[in-house]
């Protein structure tokens, strides 16, 4: 007889599909702190399988979770895997899978992305690969972290982009992979130390990609790399 699944005892079925992303999940997490784009617990990262979305856990170092440590939950945010709470930005997890097509999430607090959240409404076009986030990445208005006001504030700022700012805070950056919503959060990342580095020298101003530009790019940047 199927048993009643309660909210204290999420249902433990760690299916192969979903073992196989949660590695993912937690490698793709170790990176955004080996590799700078966050400190210590700060950032989040999901993948979504099926209808069943894996999530790294609120406040734990992500080289302490292993194989067990298995966070997941539906589209309505019930956790249906693991006993850790999920991370406190569900909500804005969530609301890209509902919205998108997306597979998989990365959230940073990259320095250079989060200096320029501060300073502008949206990063200027100064490099090519402002094609692979879909066109001039734009930021979210401040809100809290962990509500829902900003979930909204980054859904809107998304449209069209694959990638967000979100003011005073970091990136948001959605891929059909972990790997692909990773590398476009550090290209991310670099354009905005780009822009930096070029809007900071006193007396000039950078030189910028006309929107008609910035389209050739993006449709070749489909095409870039290796066939299939
Ligand atoms: P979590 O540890 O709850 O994922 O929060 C980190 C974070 O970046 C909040 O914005
Ligand atoms: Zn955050």
């Amino acid at each position: 007889m199927a048993q009643e699944r309660s909210a204290r005892q999420p249902r433990p079925r760690l299916t192969q599909p979903l073992r196989q992303a949660w590695g993912q999940v937690v490698r793709t997490a170790r990176r955004t702190t080996a590799e700078g784009l966050v400190v210590g617990t700060s950032g989040n990262v999901s993948a979504r399988v099926g209808d069943t979305v894996l999530v790294t856990p609120s406040g734990v170092p992500y080289d302490r979770l292993g194989p067990r440590d298995a966070v997941a939950v539906d589209l309505d945010g019930e956790q249906v895997l693991g006993t850790l709470t999920p991370t406190s930005e569900l909500p804005m997890h969530l609301a890209v899978y509902r919205a998108t097509d997306a597979r998989a999430i990365v959230h940073t607090h990259a320095v250079h992305a989060t200096a320029v959240s501060t300073l502008v409404d949206e990063l200027p076009a100064i490099h090519y690969m402002t094609g692979a986030l879909g066109g001039p990445v734009r930021v979210a208005e401040y809100a809290l972290y962990g509500t829902d006001a900003l979930a909204e504030r980054m859904l809107e700022a998304l449209r069209d982009r694959s990638g967000c700012l979100l003011r005073n805070h970091g990136t948001v950056v959605h891929g059909a992979t972990l790997d692909q919503a990773y590398d476009r959060t550090a290209q991310l990342e670099w354009m905005c130390q780009v822009w930096l580095a070029a809007s900071g020298v006193p007396g000039r101003t950078p030189a910028l990609i006309p929107p008609d530009e910035l389209a050739r790019a993006a449709d070749k940047l489909r095409g870039y790399g290796q066939p299939g």
